[in-house]
C-alpha cells in the first residue's frame, strides 16, 4: 500500500498527528497492534486534557479516533516490524500489507516496566495486574498493593482506594515522584497505607492467586492484588540501528524531527522530560506540521 504519510501508533500522539496530516490534504494511514488509543486505554479518568473537564481514557481515544477518521485517515490493525529507506521513500513491513510512503511520524508510545521479581510472571492475571481500570473491579473489598511513586501509581490507587478495602502504595524512595495535588489526594484517603522506602522482593500466592507481598524489610504484607506502576519501556525497538536513540527513547528535537530526514517522532516514545495526553496530542500536530514541510521540499 502506497501512502504519504504513514502514522505508526494510534494512542493521542499519533491520532493527532494523523488527524492534522490529513487535513492538510495528504493520504494518511495510521497503524498500531492495539486498538486505537495507546496508553489512554488504561486510564480511568482524566481530569487535565484541556477542554475536558472528567472523562474516561477510553472515551476520549474514541473521540481521537473517530475525529482521525473524519479526516479521512485510515486506520489498520498492523503492527510495524521494520523499517527502510531508499531512494527518499519508506519501506515498512507490517503485520498486515508492506507500505510504502514519502514520510513516517512514529508514535508507537511506552509499554509497561515489569518489576522482574519471583512470583511477578506466574500471577499475571492471577491477582498481578497493570491496569487498574481493567482489572481493580475484580478486587471490590479486597487488599491491594500499589507499587510506584509516579502519577500512575497514585492515579491508580486513588481509583483502587474506591474498589478494594485498603490500598497499600509500595514505593521505593520516601518521596513520591508524582504531582503534589495527587499526593495530597493520598495523603487524605483513610483506607490508602504507605509503605515507603521499601521494594517488592517476591510475590506469593496459591492456586487461586496472589496472597502476599515479600518487602525488603522482611515484612509479609498480606494482599489479594498486586497492581505495578513503576514507569514505561519506549516501543522503539524498530528503528534500533536505523535512527538515534537514548536509552531507548527516540531522539527528536523541537519539531519532531529525528536523526533520519522524513521519520518524525512523536509522545511517549521521544526523548521529553513531560510525557502527559496533552503534550503527546501537541507532538503529534508539529510533526504533521513537519511532515507537510518536508514533503513539499522533496
Ligand atoms: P514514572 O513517572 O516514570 O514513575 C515510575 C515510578 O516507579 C517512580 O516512582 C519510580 O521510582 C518507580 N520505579 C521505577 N522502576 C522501579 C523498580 N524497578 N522498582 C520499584 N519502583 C520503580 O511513570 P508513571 O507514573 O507511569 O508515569 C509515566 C508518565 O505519564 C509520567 O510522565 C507521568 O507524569 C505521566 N502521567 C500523568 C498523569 C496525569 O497527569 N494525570 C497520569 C499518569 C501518568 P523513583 O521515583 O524512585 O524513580
Amino acid at each position: 500500500m502506497e501512502c504519504d504519510v504513514l502514522v505508526i501508533g494510534c494512542g493521542p500522539a499519533g491520532l493527532s498527528a494523523a488527524s492534522y496530516a490529513a487535513r492538510a490534504g495528504y493520504d494518511v494511514l495510521a497503524i498500531d497492534s492495539l486498538a486505537p488509543g495507546g496508553q489512554l486505554l488504561y486510564i480511568d479518568e482524566i481530569e487535565n486534557y484541556p477542554g475536558e473537564e472528567k472523562t474516561s481514557g477510553y472515551a476520549l481515544a474514541e473521540r481521537f479516533e473517530k475525529q482521525a477518521v473524519s479526516f479521512g485517515v485510515k486506520v489498520e490493525f498492523w503492527g510495524a516490524e521494520s523499517i527502510e529507506k531508499r531512494d527518499g521513500r519508506f519501506f515498512v513491513k507490517t503485520t498486515g500489507e508492506d507500505v510504502v510512503s514519502k514520510a513516517v511520524i512514529f508514535a508507537a508510545g511506552a509499554r509497561h516496566r515489569h518489576l522482574g521479581c519471583p512470583g511477578e510472571e506466574e500471577f499475571q492475571g492471577k491477582g498481578v495486574s497493570y491496569c487498574a481500570t481493567c482489572d481493580g473491579p475484580f478486587f471490590k473489598g479486597k487488599r491491594i498493593a500499589v507499587v510506584g511513586g509516579g502519577d500512575t501509581a497514585l492515579t491508580d490507587a486513588l481509583y483502587l482506594s474506591k474498589l478494594g478495602s485498603e490500598v497499600h502504595i509500595i514505593h521505593r524512595r520516601n518521596e513520591f515522584r508524582g504531582q503534589k495535588v495527587l499526593q495530597d489526594r493520598v495523603m487524605a484517603k483513610d483506607n490508602i497505607r504507605l509503605q515507603l522506602g521499601k521494594t517488592v522482593e517476591r510475590i506469593n500466592g496459591d492456586s487461586r492467586g496472589v496472597t502476599s507481598v515479600l518487602l525488603s524489610d522482611g515484612t509479609e504484607l498480606p494482599v489479594d492484588a498486586v497492581f505495578i506502576f513503576v514507569g514505561v519501556i519506549p516501543n522503539s525497538e524498530i528503528l534500533e540501528g536505523f535512527a538515534a536513540l537514548d536509552k531507548g527513547f527516540v531522539v527528536a528535537d523541537s519539531h519532531m524531527m529525528t536523526s533520519v530526514p522524513g521519520l518524525f517522532a512523536a509522545g511517549d516514545v521521544r526523548t521529553t522530560p513531560f510525557r502527559q495526553v496533552v503534550t503527546a496530542a501537541g507532538d503529534g500536530a508539529m510533526a504533521a506540521h513537519s511532515a507537510d514541510e518536508y514533503i513539499q521540499n522533496m
